[in-house]
């Protein structure tokens, strides 16, 4: 799969309605099925690379897919949109999405996969709901940005929830070696999030939690399937899809199976890990569309070679915008420690000061590099580089910034 579509890009498979595979000729009863895998002409085909923090670039050969599928699903006659979440399309779809992601990250037995709704925000107060026993079970916090501390907040009306470290005083650019974190043994769990989206901190490794039941929670939203993980180290991990796996709308959550079944009495019913796992995430409507097109970035994935070589590429796409702003003599900066910065978002100032930053981002999406404005708590700059910005795209990038620096010393 991913040869020929290294080799033919963008070419259509013919196949005739509900018989895949059969390569015929013309006529309407025939799907065209463009190959997932690598095939990336993002600037060539859609005029521009898009560094959105999320919801986020998808990969072309997704969108290509989705669109050539979406008015007639699999020789159904119906889009994917139109049909019952419980007939034997959508049933094949979504155990092909929860099987291939599985795959991709190892995902032991021992624990469930679910597609929530709500967003990652959701599972900020479905986490304690679900893992604590009511609002004074304590449950401890490593605060490394905006996202961790909002998680920390909700999870106090759920539980005794405490600030194990904090990066606040340091303007969130940085992570504690993991024995300065101060876990409480009664915690528990122990909620990181793998990756702040608006600072670009993130994880290389993750800390041993030393509450009684050791559980670590990670909030992964922003860096989920872009690396491997080992899963089995994890009681919960839970990603919003838009950023690098999907469309906004469906939450991935991974989920060890002995933890769920002990929800708060007061948890609602469409919060509880137990309705979404004894009923395969089918207890209500799902996100049907949200969950066929993280279905197709998992397969997409797999096609690549899976996530120790999506690591690779976004190891050197980082890199190479990591070591433009380290050399450019300070024109910029990124304030993250150089240990823990983020290869999913790159945040960076100009230190010529803000008017300078509308410029070069003006300028950018001239060039047809959009979306790069930096969040609105932070200012600045950031690009994200999620797995389907394609390498050229940071290429361009980074030789726009050099060019932006020499035209304006
Ligand atoms: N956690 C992280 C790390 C995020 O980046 C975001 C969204 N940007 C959220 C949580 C909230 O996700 P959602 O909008 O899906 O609720």
């Amino acid at each position: 799969m991913a040869a020929a579509a290294a080799t033919t890009p963008h070419s259509l498979l013919l196949q005739p309605r509900g018989e895949p595979g059969r390569a015929v000729e013309g006529g309407r009863h025939f799907l065209l099925t463009p190959p997932l895998g690598p095939c990336r002409q993002d600037l060539a085909e859609r005029g521009v690379y898009n560094f959105a923090a999320g919801p986020a670039t998808l990969p072309l050969s997704v969108l290509k897919r989705a669109q050539a599928e979406l008015v007639d699903y699999h020789g159904s006659g119906m889009s994917i949109m139109e049909m019952s979440h419980r007939g034997k399309e959508f049933d094949a779809a979504i155990k092909k999405a929860e099987a291939d992601l599985r795959a991709l990250l190892a995902v032991p037995d021992t624990h469930a996969v679910l597609f929530l709704q709500g967003g990652a925000t959701t599972q900020f107060a479905a986490v304690p709901l679900n893992l604590c026993a009511g609002p004074s079970d304590p449950a401890d916090f490593v605060v490394s940005g905006s996202w961790s501390d909002k998680a920390f907040k909700e999870a106090k009306k759920f539980s005794a929830a405490s600030v194990a470290w904090s990066g606040k005083d340091g303007k969130y650019t940085a992570l504690p070696p993991f024995d300065a974190i101060k876990q409480n043994p009664e915690a528990r769990f122990l909620h990181i999030c793998s990756n702040e989206t608006i600072h670009g901190v993130e994880f290389k490794d993750y800390p041993e939690p030393r509450n009684k039941s050791g559980i670590l929670v990670a909030d992964m939203s922003s860096n989920f399937c872009s690396k491997p993980v080992d899963v089995s180290r994890f009681g919960v991990i839970y990603a919003g899809a838009q950023k690098n796996v999907g469309p906004s709308g469906v939450t991935v959550a991974i989920v060890r199976k002995d933890l769920i079944g002990a929800a708060q009495p007061i948890t609602p019913v469409m919060l509880d890990f137990k309705t979404h796992a004894d009923n395969a995430s089918l207890y209500n409507t799902p996100p049907c569309f949200a969950i066929y097109i993280c279905g197709l970035v998992f397969e997409d994935l797999l096609a690549q070679g899976g996530l120790a070589e999506v690591e690779k590429k976004n190891a050197h796409k980082a890199g190479i915008l990591y070591d433009t702003i380290d050399a450019s003599g300070g024109y910029y900066v990124c304030p993250v420690d150089k240990s823990v910065r983020s290869h999913m978002n790159v945040p960076f100032t100009l230190a010529k000061g803000p008017d300078f930053e509308k410029q070069f981002i003006a300028e950018a999406a001239k060039e047809g590099m959009v979306q790069l404005k930096g969040h609105r708590s932070v200012g600045g700059v950031r690009a994200s580089i999620y797995n389907a910005m394609p390498l050229a795209g940071v290429e361009k990038l980074v030789a726009f910034m050099k060019d932006f620096q020499a035209r304006n010393p």
